[in-house]
């Protein structure tokens, strides 16, 4: 038995202190499950001060997968903000160790990643890169000290190993009995033996717990029922899209050159092998994802599961294990004394989902964490904290129960969740898009867009348009770090857009409608911006209390009592989840996303497009830039607005799903001989770089204020709005950072974003996203710089895979500075 197993099986059959203790009626808070997340959620909680705060456990502690984990722990993710909770998770072991008297069993080895082939040489360069910014103790190693640090790894194979003083590895079940008794010190409480039977919310809005045991009356409930989550959300109606996932590790016996080396080995991820590998005791242990997964009880998992493995299924990891005893040649010559299979669940995109979910008050989850012993501590931070402060202190975008919709069934779920499992360790590229769970969502047009050679992405569960090929046998990308196939496609819509006219979908803008005599007050008080007169658009930021940036929104006005809020697609249940929560009862909301389509057309010819499929008058002192019609267009009502996000003279036309076809026969119809052609969002954020307006998720998101990000220009500082005295501090008190654009010097390649950006090799940023910027044929990027360093006409430096180029900070958009083809 290893170090790992022995301490689990003894740990999962006995606790005697919290077997039997009285349930109380009532609790602040009632988390349901008692695995390493449900346990540091408790501890942080009540570390922060909340009282009554209770956790109740079906059986023992650690009875899901927690109890059978490797126990590997590392910073690396692809998300900065979750890397830098598993920093702080990591960080965390100490403290709970010494406040519980529980040894984590926590061996601080350091660990490596090792590049078998370019693609991971060049993916572990970009990791470096977001190291750099994130203040992150990553540093390359050369073959011989690879082979110093670690005499078992054969290093002829690698091209590089990229070290992290951070990575090591515990004990998964002395670590959730350590995050359980450090709870205990500040108070909160634990019950074992406890199975949660029923949540039901009541009338006053708190929550009915029914335990085996008696009922508690909660006013908050999270649901942390890891492998049991999806029946944990039935009982309260929901449906979760996240699957357990048979996993493989082996142990050997004694190795003599382990048992031998004077120091314990770090551990480390091959990522083409698909293997990690740590020791454990005299031995090994070596885990890997297999290629094929095998999703574990889709229709449920049973109650009666737990303290259980399941059988080995060693031809599936065969390829696997050929190549890791290549790299590892003692693992081959050692015996192996232990095979485990143990399921643990997945999330569709491979990321927990944290957070209040949209639609339910007070109903929390933290669901779907498969890294739960690096990211365990920082899920139970960010929760706690936006359940006492309510909004977390970074942006876990990338974490948000919210990113997902009820397009996300438990059947895509599982689909995706097992495609995330397999591709674990599989490169996925800033250019390509992933296979599974497609066409989920679509609208009239896919067929249509398919056909003229659309090359397609899914955002929010719907498909929408990245570029346009020459037709459907051409329309493929070619998965790469470099420019990709798409450039030239892409620069020719970009040109039909800049010189004639061309027409982009925007089913996948969300849409939020409010209505009532309450509508205009609310809105002003949420929104910072100006709440426009009918028959007009105005842009705005969305504020947190704290002065956080929560949405750039276009508000329309379509009359005193009945406005449209059109912002960023994959917010929308997010967006949803903020208007719900304190909504005055004299405002009608609802997000109405799927109920408006449609179709924005750009470019200098559009007016006269505009004009043949319209009765009404378009001219430019007719309908002005900013305005906005309710009427007729192509034959079909709409609603249509003066703007554009491509920098050129533009109207985004709205209609209901029914008539987008409709409305796209006569756009083509009409626009075949001013030279339309349909454009995707690759040129569009191509086009947008050169106005150097920032995109939601990448330069507006809630770790930037309004100051920062140059947002504050939108803001009517005449009255009084969320956030409004955090941000006029901001404004007050200076800002350390600023958001840029930047021309690179640099030719064949670009930046995708999360970048370092430096000064004298220092690194004061990093990029938020860019591209190359076709109208004006330049790589550019934007990204958050320290302030001493953003102003125009700095030159800094920003690494791309590796190599630095020159980045030039601009003052001005670099195309159209003054808005006049816009507003033409
Ligand atoms: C083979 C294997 C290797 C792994 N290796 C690593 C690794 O090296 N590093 C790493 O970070 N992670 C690893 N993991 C993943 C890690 O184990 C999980 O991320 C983690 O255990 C998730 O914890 P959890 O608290 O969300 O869920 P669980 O551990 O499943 O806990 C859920 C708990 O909820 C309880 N519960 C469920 N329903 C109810 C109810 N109705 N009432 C009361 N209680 C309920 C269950 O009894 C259980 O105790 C590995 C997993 C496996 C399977």
């Amino acid at each position: 038995m290893s170090d790992t197993l022995a301490q689990s099986t003894l740990n999962i059959q006995k606790d005697e202190t919290s077997r039997g203790k009285p349930l109380p009626s009532h609790a602040k808070v009632a988390i349901i499950g008692g695995g390493v997340v449900g346990c540091s959620i408790l501890f942080h909680l009540s570390k922060f001060g909340w009282k009554d705060v209770i956790l109740l456990e079906r059986d023992e502690l650690t009875s899901g997968s927690s109890w059978h984990a490797a126990g590997q722990i590392h910073t690396i993710s692809s998300d900065p903000n979750i890397s830098r909770l598993q920093s702080y998770t990591i960080g965390l072991y100490k403290e709970i160790e010494e406040l519980s008297g529980q040894s984590v069993g926590l061996h601080m080895t350091g660990g490596f990643y090792l590049a078998s082939n370019k693609e991971w040489h060049d993916y572990l360069k970009r990791e470096r890169s977001k190291a750099r910014y994130m203040g992150l103790e990553q540093q390359w190693i050369s073959p011989t000290e690879l082979a110093e640090k670690h005499p078992l790894i054969d290093p002829k194979h690698y091209y590089a190993a990229l070290w992290d003083d951070q990575d090591g590895d515990l004990d998964p079940s002395g670590t959730t009995y350590a995050f359980a008794k450090a709870a205990r010190h500040y108070g909160g409480q634990y019950f074992t033996h406890t199975p949660v039977t029923a949540t039901t919310m009541r009338p006053d809005g708190q929550w009915e717990v029914a335990t085996e045991r008696g009922t508690v009356i909660a006013e908050h409930v999270v649901n942390c029922g890891g492998l049991w989550a999806r029946e944990v959300g039935h009982m309260a109606g929901l449906h979760l899209p996240v699957q357990p996932m048979e996993h493989h590790y082996l142990l050997t016996d004694r190795i003599e050159e382990v048992a031998n080396f004077g120091s314990r080995l770090p551990c480390g991820i091959d990522y083409e092998a698909n293997i990690y590998f740590r020791q454990e005791r005299d031995g090994m242990l070596l885990g890997t994802y297999e290629p094929i997964g095998t999703p574990w009880k889709v229709g449920g998992t049973p109650w009666d599961f737990g303290h259980e493995l399941l059988p080995p299924n060693l031809e599936n990891i065969a390829d696997r294990l050929e190549l890791a005893f290549e790299r590892v040649p003692a693992l081959a010559a050692a015996g192996i004394k232990d095979a485990i299979n143990g399921p643990f669940t997945f999330g569709p995109d491979g990321n927990p989902m944290i957070g209040p979910v949209p639609g339910m008050r007070n109903y929390w989850c933290a669901v779907g964490v498969m890294a739960g012993f690096c990211q365990g501590g920082g899920v139970g931070l960010t929760l706690a904290e936006w359940m006492i402060d309510g909004e977390p202190s970074i942006d876990v975008w990338a974490m948000d129960v919210a990113r997902f919709g009820d397009w996300a069934t438990p059947d895509w779920g599982t689909v995706k969740s097992t495609e995330n499992y397999e591709r674990r360790f599989v490169m996925t590229f800033p250019n390509e898009t992933l296979p599974k769970g497609r066409v989920q969502k679509t609208t009239a047009l896919y067929d249509r867009l398919v056909a003229r050679g659309a090359v397609m992405d899914q955002g929010f569960g719907l498909e929408n348009a990245l570029w346009f090929a020459d037709g459907p046998e051409d329309a493929h990308e070619e998965p790469t770090f470099e420019r990709n196939r798409s450039f030239d496609y892409v620069a020719r819509e970009v040109q039909a857009v800049q010189e004639a006219v061309g027409g982009i979908e925007i089913a996948n803008f969300a849409k939020h409608e409010f209505k009532g005599a309450g509508a205009r007050a609310y809105l002003d008080t949420i929104l910072a911006g100006y709440v426009p007169k009918p028959g007009r658009l105005t842009l705005t930021p969305m504020l947190t209390p704290k002065g956080r940036l929560y949405g750039d929104l276009t508000v329309a006005c379509l009359s005193e009592d009945h406005f449209m809020l059109f912002g960023s697609g994959a917010m929308q249940e997010a967006h949803r989840r903020w208007f719900e929560k304190d909504l005055p009862a004299d405002v009608g909301y609802a997000n109405v996303s799927d109920d408006w389509h449609g179709i924005a057309l750009s470019g200098p010819k559009s007016r006269e497009l505009l004009q043949r499929i319209t009765r009404d008058d378009v001219s430019a002192e007719a309908f002005r830039f900013r305005d906005l019609r309710q009427t007729f267009v192509g034959g079909v009502p709409v609603i249509c607005n003066r703007i554009s996000f491509s920098g050129e003279r533009g109207y985004e036309i709205y209609c209901r799903p029914q008539y987008l076809l409709r409305l796209a026969q006569a756009i083509e119809e009409a626009g075949g001989d001013l030279g339309y052609h349909w454009y995707g969002a690759r040129a569009l954020m191509s086009m947008r770089l050169e106005k150097g307006w920032g995109a939601w998720t990448l330069e507006f998101r809630p770790d930037f204020n309004a100051v920062e990000s140059g947002m504050d220009a939108f803001i009517n500082w005449k009255k009084d709005f969320v956030g409004k005295a955090a941000t006029e501090a901001f404004r007050n008190e200076g800002v350390a950072r600023k958001l840029v654009t930047m021309t690179i010097d640099v030719d064949g390649i670009d930046v995708t974003g999360d970048e370092a950006i430096l000064n004298d090799g220092e690194a004061v940023g990093y990029v938020s996203s860019g591209g190359y910027a076709h109208r004006v044929g330049k790589s550019m990027a934007m990204g958050y710089v320290a302030a001493e360093h953003a102003n125009a006409g700095n030159t800094l430096d920003v690494e791309i895979l590796g190599e630095m180029y020159k980045a030039h900070v601009q003052g001005a958009p670099v195309y159209d500075a003054n808005g006049a083809n816009m507003r033409s």
